[in-house]
């Protein structure tokens, strides 16, 4: 096995001074080195083709003895040196302070065609950052985390990637519901792909501390290798790099908002730098669809991340890091600029999806009663997102406008909510949706082919994975392989997977792990 090493975060920037791994506040540093734990029986589970191959990597190299002993931390790859990150973060509104990796270590980056990732273990043992906790993950999240993350790329949302979720063979002690009933789970380790882990908690780190020297040395190596197209210097640069993080981050919401997917979590420590979506923790789908659903039992009374905050909340964090940027900026103008026209931009580009997503190609201003109408009826019974969008691509240009409903009134979950009042409301929507799609020149087959393109027809929902997990606890792998094939090819028919293209069974609606989930993991 053959990786194309580079060491370019831990060669320009500082390190702890200690190598000592107790839980303590780490000051004037970006990260620590410290070792991944042996885990005492490690065993690969799943490993995807795709993401090894971006890294060089062969199918053999996956099977190999090496790859094993690698990325379930077992042995370190020669020439490596693998460390944990400092950063700190807002959790649920409010200042948490120093967090870091607590449970994750980087091995090192690879360099392969031109591109370069970072390769971190997600479960491998404590760190310096562990605060109070193991440093371990279970086989339940990190299903989880594996699955979802590469559905996530295969849907086309920007996402950190999964190389390998293996085994540790390693009992890990968790309390599900924190509701004082602790158990043993197993243990797993998964080795996640990304550009970097930087995180906008990285920057806020510094800036709490006022450590100007160490903000800027992060700032100055983040534009450096991660957005090298950025050729201003000064305030100028460190500008840019804002307006791309917030267009970035804007880009992934809007993209999420589009598959209906809440991740659960959205702490200044689990934004990317990037804008790519990370930390699959609580995350979960819509299933019916429900603006003020949020997945994590822990958000419960507040909903503070549920679907329909999700742009604001990214709008809020990016404020934390134009906050922590400001002392390399000193004038907030400009920052401020920035954020002011972050709402009127999501406007236009969720509008945009959303023409998309119901195949109106020439699109008008007005479209924008038609799309907030709909989302009003979507709410207000219990309707299936998925089945919804997907389905409403049958409709014909000559279909009146009760044929035009019954191509969705399979995403109903209660035919009884059928009454009269609803049908004339529906009736009334599809009035104007039917007259909208009989003014475009495109034709009924032109705008199935596109509304299929960006309403799948198959996402990972949460009963999905629960399943699957229930499974990999008594060692039976089928499904976790029959899901991840699936989940390749969102868009596509399939029709032998035909089974998953259903609404969420009734003995799922309420259950733990897959409506509920908590920060536990
Ligand atoms: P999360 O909400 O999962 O993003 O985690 C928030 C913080 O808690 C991060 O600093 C994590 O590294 C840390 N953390 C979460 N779970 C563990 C764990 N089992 N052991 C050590 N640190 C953890
Ligand atoms: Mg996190």
């Amino acid at each position: 096995m053959k990786l194309h090493i580079k060491n370019n975060f831990t060669t320009e920037l500082p390190a702890d001074s200690s190598e000592i791994n107790i839980p303590r506040q780490v000051e004037q540093a970006c990260y620590s080195f410290v070792l991944p734990k042996k885990p005492s029986n490690p065993s690969l589970i799943h490993a995807s083709e795709e993401v090894a191959s971006s890294l060089g990597l062969s199918q053999e190299d996956i099977f190999s003895t090496e790859f094993l002993n690698i990325f379930s931390g077992n042995t370190i790859y020669s020439g490596t040196k693998p460390y944990a990150l400092g950063y700190a973060g807002h959790q649920f509104g409010n200042w948490a302070g120093q967090l870091g990796d607590g449970r994750a270590i980087n091995l090192t980056e690879v360099f392969h065609e031109n591109k370069s990732y970072t390769l971190q273990l997600k479960g491998a043992g404590p760190t310096p950052y562990s605060r109070t906790a193991d440093g371990f993950a279970v086989l339940r999240s990190s299903i989880r985390e594996y699955l979802c993350a590469e559905a996530m790329h295969y849907l086309g949302v920007p996402t950190t990637r999964s190389l390998s979720l293996m085994l540790s063979g390693d009992q890990v002690l968790r309390d599900v519901l924190y509701n004082g009933n602790p158990a043993y789970e197993k243990g797993a380790i998964v080795c996640r792909v990304a550009p970097s882990f930087i995180r906008f908690g990285s920057f806020e780190l510094f800036a709490s501390r006022e450590d100007l020297v160490n903000l800027r040395l992060l700032a100055d190596f983040t534009i450096k290798h991660h957005f090298h197209h950025i050729k201003v210097e000064g305030v100028e640069k460190y500008l840019a790099f804002f307006q791309e993080v917030t267009q970035n981050t804007l880009k992934m919401i809007v993209e999420w908002q589009r598959v209906g997917f809440v991740h659960g979590v959205m702490n200044t420590d689990n934004m990317s730098i990037h804008g790519i979506t990370i930390d699959y923790g609580p995350y979960g789908w819509l299933e019916d669809y429900n603006s003020n659903w949020t997945p994590n039992t822990t958000d419960n009374q507040h909903k503070r991340y549920r679907f329909g905050n999700q742009p604001e909340i990214a709008l809020w964090n990016l404020y934390q890091l134009a906050n922590a940027l400001y002392p390399l900026i000193n004038d907030a103008k400009p920052l401020e600029a920035i954020l002011n026209a972050y709402a009127s931009d999501y406007e236009k580009e969720y509008l945009n999806m959303m023409q998309n997503k119901l195949g109106l190609q020439d699109k008008l201003d007005d479209d924008l009663f038609l799309v907030n109408r709909l989302t009003e009826l979507l709410e207000k019974e219990e309707i299936d997102m998925t089945i919804f969008f997907r389905n409403l691509s049958n409709v014909n240009k000559e279909n009146s406008v009760s044929e035009s409903f019954d191509t969705i009134r399979d995403a109903f979950y209660n035919e009884k909510d059928l009454n009269e009042t609803i049908l004339k409301d529906w009736y009334d929507w599809f009035e104007i949706y039917n007259f909208r799609i009989n003014e475009q020149t495109q034709s009924d087959l032109d705008r199935k082919d596109k509304m299929n393109a960006v309403n799948p027809k198959y996402v990972l929902r949460n009963y999905m994975t629960q399943l699957c997990i229930d499974d990999a606890d008594k060692g039976d792998y089928s499904l976790l392989n029959e899901l991840f094939e699936m989940l390749k090819k969102p868009y596509d028919e399939q029709l032998d997977f035909q089974k998953w293209f259903a609404k969420r069974p009734d003995w799922a609606r309420d259950k733990v792990g897959c409506s509920m989930l908590s920060c536990s993991s």
